[in-house]
């Protein structure tokens, strides 16, 4: 990497989409360089077990990721470690700024920094993740089949995924800081419906509790009198909210409410040679196979749009 160096692909990120990105990206031959500020992976690099990546009927979340790697590496790929913290768009090219201050130029940038599920910042929470500890229902519920859960969270994606732990687990508390959900009307009755699911309405979790198995119960307190009580559970699924981390989107780029990349079918956002790929880019659900789906839409969109520049 040299200053003066123009790409024609920089990719921000190194989880399935970016990664993918990458492999598309040097398959087509294009000069690539591929940004990455920790360890690539992104959060699949943190999940214990990855149970529906197809063709792989359980495989550990960290060694997924090296295979996606490899499998970059394999091509050549240029991986930087090192943390981008701005995205400038240009007309003839666009620029990355790095935190060490070297600036990038390429054609075509893809964004793929991906997102981060908020935490409750309660004891407990970062030593058991993994461990009992979830923020992903589809992932990890299987783990927990005819077992107890508990889920925090009165949003869409508590109740949704609320439900969906009824079928697998023999019951589920859901916890809700308040006295009615946020989450859709039509989610909520589905969630009444549900005789697997017992509703603790203004109840926050204060502790997790653990032994060397992993979580065993919560503490809990009641909003409303301030009355501490625990449950048992094997598990807790924490649904507070998830933030696109869309700190170095450039101004101008399209966003929805909740802050997510809005872009059309190629993965391509309202400024052109721009991308957004995997968790960041608004779609129906955030899943590796997608992510990876997107990473190859994005690096295509990338070549086509960047022979149609040069020619
Ligand atoms: P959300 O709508 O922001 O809901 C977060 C929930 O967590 C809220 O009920 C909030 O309580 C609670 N919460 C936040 N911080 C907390 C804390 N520290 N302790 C305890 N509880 C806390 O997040 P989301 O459910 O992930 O949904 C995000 C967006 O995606 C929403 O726009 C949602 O509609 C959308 N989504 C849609 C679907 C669908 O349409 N099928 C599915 C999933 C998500 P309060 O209510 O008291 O603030």
């Amino acid at each position: 990497m040299s200053k003066d160096e123009l790409y024609d692909v920089i990719i921000l990120g190194g989880g399935p989409a970016g990664l993918t990105a990458g492999i598309y990206a040097m398959r087509a031959a294009l000069k690539t360089v591929l940004i990455e500020k920790g360890l690539p992976g992104g959060q699949v690099a943190i999940t214990k077990e990855v149970e529906n990546y197809p063709g792989f009927i359980e495989i550990g979340g960290f060694e997924l990721c090296e295979k996606f790697l490899q499998h970059a590496k394999h091509y050549n790929i240029e991986i930087v470690e090192k943390e981008a913290v701005a995205t400038e768009p240009g007309i003839e090219y666009h620029s990355v700024r790095l935190a060490d201050g070297t600036i990038l130029r390429g054609h075509a940038i893809i964004l793929a920094g991906g997102g981060t599920a908020l935490k409750l910042n309660i004891p407990g929470e970062d030593e058991n993740f993994g461990k009992g500890v979830s923020y992903c229902a589809t992932c990890d519920g299987f783990f927990f089949r005819d077992q107890t859960v508990a889920v925090v969270g009165g949003g869409d994606t508590a109740l949704e995924d609320a439900l969906y732990l009824a079928k697998i687990t023999r019951k589920v508390y859901l916890i809700h800081r308040r006295d009615a959900f946020r989450g859709s009307r039509i989610l909520q009755q589905r969630v009444f419906a549900e005789p697997q699911i017992e509703i603790m309405y203004n109840t926050v979790v204060t502790e997790i509790q653990s032994n060397d198995a992993g979580v065993k119960g919560l503490f809990l307190k009641d909003t409303q009198t301030g009355e501490k009580s625990t449950i048992d559970t094997d598990g807790v699924f924490i649904f507070v909210g998830f933030k696109p981390n869309s700190q170095i989107v450039p101004a101008g780029i399209k966003l929805s409410t909740s802050g997510y990349v809005i872009t059309d079918e190629k993965c391509e956002t309202t400024i052109p040679g721009l991308f957004a790929v995997g968790d960041l880019r608004q779609k129906y659900a955030n899943q590796i196979v997608l992510a990876a789906a997107d990473g190859c839409t994005a690096a295509l969109a990338a070549a086509h749009y960047i022979e149609t520049c040069k020619s």
